[in-house]
């Protein structure tokens, strides 16, 4: 195992949305291409607002989409002794130090600020009090280092730099005694060994006060990749708004996986102009140097056209345990009726989603309770007769047959009654499902079978001649 370590650090205050997955994925791809280590991390430290159906949905979006770890889900709720024993260590140092400013007197301070044209920050009050007012309460603040500026190299956006002076004593406990997200972040880290920090490029404001906080205590600071954000059509960060954000959505959507990570993997990272990825492609090519530097839109579209492109691709055995709970949920049992694998694999051509592929493949399951009329009406009544009498007899004498053995079938047809292929096609794929969307008609027959075929044709006789 190569030193590399990354984590993912969830904050479980709603579910895995693509932004949150895409940032995990680009993780995981480092740990997987340099062999090192990928860890998950929930980010609980705010009891209010985490929840454990939160910490769920997370981990089954991240199942979903096969992005393993290798260490974790570890909790920052059970670390807060740790966080303790770092505040203590720093205000043994002399490198934090109470602060009994109450809220009021904060609030007027920033209020002057404001008024005179300063910035409003922390202006030191307590940072040589010598006094400790006996059982006031206080907040524990960094002593942050004064004078020259915190710099570092992102992976992704270069150097960056800020002025120390821009920087807050931070607040690392809270009255109540609580640690402060920023403070949690660094410890963990830092324990963890964590050598490259991949997070989105909101905490890139972050990150010069955790630099501080690294070298206050005397740990080493890790690299850092801010990745950019991703963005709805209308340039606004992509939120609910733009459609559907969580990872699981896109599951129950008809999305599969690998064509939701493939998606992912190019939102902002390229490899010249390659397109299609599989896992081991994208482990192979991914460089977290080559993520681009500005925000990626959200193309629905495109992901549409490489979901297509993975089902049509895709294993129809799996495919059809995929399909099967979207058939579950349309009130449709596969038992009697095809093979659900048979069915896919005439749909595989033509299906965008998981979805779709379910609303044509119910034909299968229960014969057509009606017929497209305004298709029917294209033909002459006694041609539409003529057509299902000629077809149900010949189907009958002939044996089983492949879909190519059934399409020879109407091709003869054809010849014999010197009709073109969609005066008998349109008319049977009618019969057969009801209307004109559907496959082949050697591929249906075939999955459908012959008998049910036939029971179908001569049903659409019956209804013409009105009986
Ligand atoms: N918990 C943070 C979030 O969900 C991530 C923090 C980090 O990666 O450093 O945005």
């Amino acid at each position: 195992m190569s030193a590399v370590r990354v984590r993912f650090a969830p904050s479980p205050t709603g579910y895995l949305h693509v932004g949150g997955a895409r940032t995990a994925l680009f993780n995981w791809l480092l740990a997987r291409k340099c062999g090192g280590t990928f860890i998950l991390r929930i980010e609980d430290t705010d009891v209010e607002r985490s929840t454990r159906e939160s910490v769920d949905a997370i981990l089954q979006g991240m199942e979903w989409l096969g992005l393993d770890w290798d260490e974790g889900p570890f909790y920052q709720s059970d670390n807060f002794p740790l966080y303790k024993e770092h505040v203590r260590k720093l205000l043994d140092a002399g490198k934090a130090y109470k602060c009994y400013c109450t809220a009021e007197e904060l609030d007027a301070r920033r209020e002057l600020a404001m008024k005179e044209g300063r910035k409003p920050k922390y202006d030191g009050t307590c940072r040589e009090r010598g006094d400790a007012p006996e059982g006031a309460p206080y907040v524990v603040r960094f002593r942050a280092p004064q004078g020259g500026e915190v710099a570092f190299d992102d992976l992704i956006k270069g150097r960056i730099a800020f002025p120390a002076e821009e920087l807050d004593d931070l607040i690392i406990q809270r009255t109540d005694g609580t640690p402060t997200y920023n403070f949690c972040v660094v410890i963990d880290d830092a324990v963890m060994r964590i050598t490259t920090v991949i997070r989105g490029d909101d905490h890139v404001n972050n990150t010069p006060r955790q630099i501080q906080l690294y070298q206050a205590l005397g740990y080493p600071v890790p690299q850092f990749a801010h990745v950019p954000m991703i963005l709805g059509s209308d340039k606004a960060r992509l939120s609910k708004r733009h459609g559907a954000t969580s990872v699981i959505a896109y599951r129950d959507m008809g999305y599969l996986p690998e064509a939701l990570m493939n998606y992912l993997v190019r939102l902002g990272w390229s490899h010249g102009d390659d397109e299609i990825f599989s896992r081991e492609e994208m482990i192979e090519k991914f460089d977290i140097g080559n993520v681009g530097r500005s925000a990626s839109v959200f193309n629905p579209e495109k992901l549409n056209w490489l979901n297509a492109h993975y089902i049509k691709t895709g294993d129809p055995e799996r495919l059809a345990d995929l399909l099967l709970p979207h058939l579950s949920s349309r009130g449709v049992s596969t038992l009697n009726g095809p093979r659900l694998v048979d069915v896919v694999t005439t749909l595989q051509e033509r299906a965008q989603t998981l979805e779709e592929m379910a609303d044509r493949a119910l034909f299968y399951y229960s014969a057509p309770t009606s017929y497209d009329e305004a298709a029917l009406a294209k033909f002459d009544k006694d041609h539409l007769t003529a057509v299902y009498t000629i077809v149900a007899g010949k189907l009958s004498t002939a044996g089983e047959a492949s879909a190519a053995g059934y399409d020879q079938i109407f091709k003869d047809i054809c010849t014999e009654n010197g009709w073109k292929m969609p005066q008998v096609g349109q008319p049977v794929r009618i019969a057969l499902s009801g209307g004109t969307q559907a496959p082949g008609i050697g591929e249906i027959v075939q999955a459908l079978g012959r008998d049910e075929s036939i029971r179908r044709i001569l049903a659409a006789a019956a209804f013409l001649s009105g009986e």
